[in-house]
């Protein structure tokens, strides 16, 4: 039977779902174009947790020494540890500069150099000369507080051209055509209880990572994987999910982030002999080799017995050598955060550090315009009509293995114009909306009602901490076949438990009970199909430490892990990862001896 829930139906060209980064770059693109634009988010626009980046974007612009989009793609590719798609990674860096002055013009108050240039500041990974040369300053910032005034400007930018937003609009699942096509999304309205249908030609999932899959990360609470949630509902894939980055300097205990910015403005680790350690890991580079590289070299130390603190369990990171003026204009928000989160004051003290969980690399899979892709075995690039995915939420894939610093927010605005660009070409605003698929609509209300009236023996917040336990100790920092195998078994028992939740409150108007239970519903599984594809992954690359095959190997793993979840079984599948780039050498590309495989040390 179906659940009678009352709804109201919207027609919209398009409607992006989430209101961070990428999705006010794509809703204020699709908007700039004339099409009817809707913006469907949980939490009101700049509360996404774009807001909470701090350290800046990444864009060639060379304002304070040479710089050169082909250095910025090798950077990625390298990066990447081979694993990102080439035409994605060219895309990128090649769009980077254009979009970053889009986003100044837009008004972005970015920090100035003396000339009134964008201020730029050295990031992990970030070089010169093919990785030859030395760090480049590449990153772009308004002084520690980047991804709020990026947020701010997208969104009083989108409201100008007449975009609407739904705000604090949870939604619940996609509306699939029989054919395969995505006509829209259910949603619910957080504070009324009304149901809405939206009805569009184009759904572009703009939701952000799920970083809370573990017990200490630096992402917001909401980053709760719901588009992947909705992918994996819909038979969909997502892609590369055991990549999981770990920033070397989340504040010791509350796992609230320090800003790679930090390092970038000269701050340095060292371990209980006070010893600045990177010099050993990263020769070339130290405290600004890339974050696989120095979340690793952070673990070894405090393994080998030279961690800091009574428990010798976490590393210092040390800014009080830098002058208080430079503090003060570069990094307040950090000498704020440390105050307040570790008693610390940042010009006397050194603060204590330890890798925290703070980026998913993997997510839904699409090409280098956002759209999503449903890869089979005869095409590893079929696109799914009427769906796209960025942000965060996507996989292009440009950070493969691994992401640089500063490289989302300017993966947030490229690709969210990207998809905007492409929507301006096949979405037809004269043409009619889709007929929406009634069994679709109605499989979704069905879900949510045996969510909220789910009455069995565990509680969300429970079986959350249980699941969240799990993926910090089993899909850690370095991994082992034994702790991924135990982390898949008792990863699938929780996921089988989610049969026996309960939900206590009933009611339709800010129950978060409900919400927090549906949230779970896209956690899990994220959460498995991290698991999973890390157990089968035997060899060591970026963020995938394998203990028991500590080296990258290309012959046989060079390859995109594609994972469909259904209930608590997860079928894997590997797409070719694409090697060619945009152009070639000839056309101004970059050499194909270039990014070729090889070892990557700093
Ligand atoms: C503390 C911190 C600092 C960072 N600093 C940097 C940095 O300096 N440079 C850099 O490049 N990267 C940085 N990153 C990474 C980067 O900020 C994120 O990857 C990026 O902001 C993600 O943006 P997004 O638009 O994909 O998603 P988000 O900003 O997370 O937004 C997600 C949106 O989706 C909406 N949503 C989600 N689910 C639903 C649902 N079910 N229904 C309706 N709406 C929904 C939310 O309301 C929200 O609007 C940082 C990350 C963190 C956590």
């Amino acid at each position: 039977m179906t659940a009678a829930y009352e709804y109201e139906t919207h027609e919209y060209d398009v409607v992006v779902v989430g209101a961070g980064g990428a999705g006010l770059r794509a809703t204020l693109g699709m908007a700039e174009q004339g099409l009817r634009t809707a913006c469907v988010t949980k939490v009101f626009p700049t509360r996404s947790h774009t807001v909470a980046a701090q350290g800046g974007i990444a864009a060639s612009l060379s304002n304070m020494g040479p710089d050169h989009w082909q250095w910025h793609m090798y950077d990625t590719v390298k990066g990447s540890d081979w694993l990102g798609d080439t035409d994605a990674m060219e895309y990128l860096a090649r769009e980077a500069p254009k979009a970053v002055y889009e986003l100044e013009h837009y008004g972005v108050p970015f920090s100035r150099t003396e000339e009134g240039k964008i201020y730029q500041r050295p990031f992990g990974g970030h070089t010169t000369e093919f990785g030859e040369g030395p760090a480049v300053q590449r990153t772009c910032a308004a002084a520690d507080r980047t991804g709020h005034a990026i947020l701010h400007t997208l969104y009083g930018q989108s409201l100008k051209n007449n975009a609407e937003f739904y705000i604090e609009y949870f939604a619940i699942d996609l509306i699939m055509s029989d054919d395969g096509q995505c006509q829209g999304v259910v949603c619910w309205k957080l504070d009324d209880g009304t149901m809405h249908v939206f009805n569009a030609k184009m759904v572009v999932l703009a939701t952000g990572g799920y970083g809370r899959a573990y017990f200490s990360a630096t992402s917001a609470h909401t980053c709760t994987g719901d588009g992947g949630g909705m992918v994996a509902r819909a038979g969909l894939a997502l892609q590369d999910m055991e990549f999981v980055q770990f920033h070397p300097t989340g504040i010791y205990g509350s796992g609230c982030l320090i800003t790679e910015g930090a390092r970038g403005e000269g701050g340095y680790l060292t371990n209980s002999e006070g010893e600045r350690f990177m010099e050993r890991y990263a020769p070339q580079y130290k405290d600004l080799a890339p974050r696989d590289y120095v979340s690793r070299s952070m673990t070894m130390e405090i393994r080998e017995g030279r961690g800091v603190g009574a428990e010798g369990d976490h590393i210092h990171l040390n800014l009080s050598h830098l002058p208080a003026e430079a503090l003060h204009e570069r990094l307040p928000g950090i000498s704020e955060s440390a105050k307040i989160f570790a008693g610390v004051d940042v010009t006397k003290e050194p603060i204590p550090v330890l890798p925290t969980v703070h980026y998913n690399m993997g997510g839904i899979p699409t090409n280098y315009w956002g759209e999503v892709l449903n890869p089979t075995a005869d095409n590893p690039t079929a696109v799914v009509p009427g769906l796209m995915a960025v942000g965060e939420a996507g996989c292009a894939s440009v950070h493969g293995a691994n992401r640089l610093g500063s490289n989302s927010l300017i993966d947030l605005v490229v690709f969210g114009r990207a998809a905007a660009i492409r929507a301006g070409k096949v979405v037809d605003a004269d043409a009619p909306n889709p007929v929406l698929n009634q069994a679709s609509v109605d499989k979704a209300f069905d879900r949510f009602d045996a969510v909220r009236n789910a009455s069995g023996e565990i509680a969300t917040a429970e079986l959350r901490l249980e699941m969240q336990k799990t993926m910090q100790a089993d899909a850690a920092v370095f991994r082992t076949a034994k702790t991924m195998a135990e982390g898949v078994e008792k990863m699938t028992a929780i996921a089988a438990k989610m049969d026996d939740i309960k939900v206590s409150d009933r009611s339709l108007i800010w129950n978060s009970d409900l919400m927090e239970t549906l949230e779970l519903t896209n956690l899990m599984p994220s959460a498995l199909a991290t698991i999973v594809g890390a157990e089968a992954r035997k060899e060591s690359r970026g963020a995938h430490a394998h203990e028991d095959f500590t080296e990258r190997d290309d012959e046989n793993w060079r390859v995109h892990t594609v994972s469909r979840v259904d209930g608590n079984e997860v079928e894997l599948s590997y797409r070719p990862v694409i090697v060619d780039p945009l152009s070639t050498e000839d056309e101004g590309g970059i050499s194909l001896q270039k990014i070729a495989p090889k070892a990557r040390t700093f």
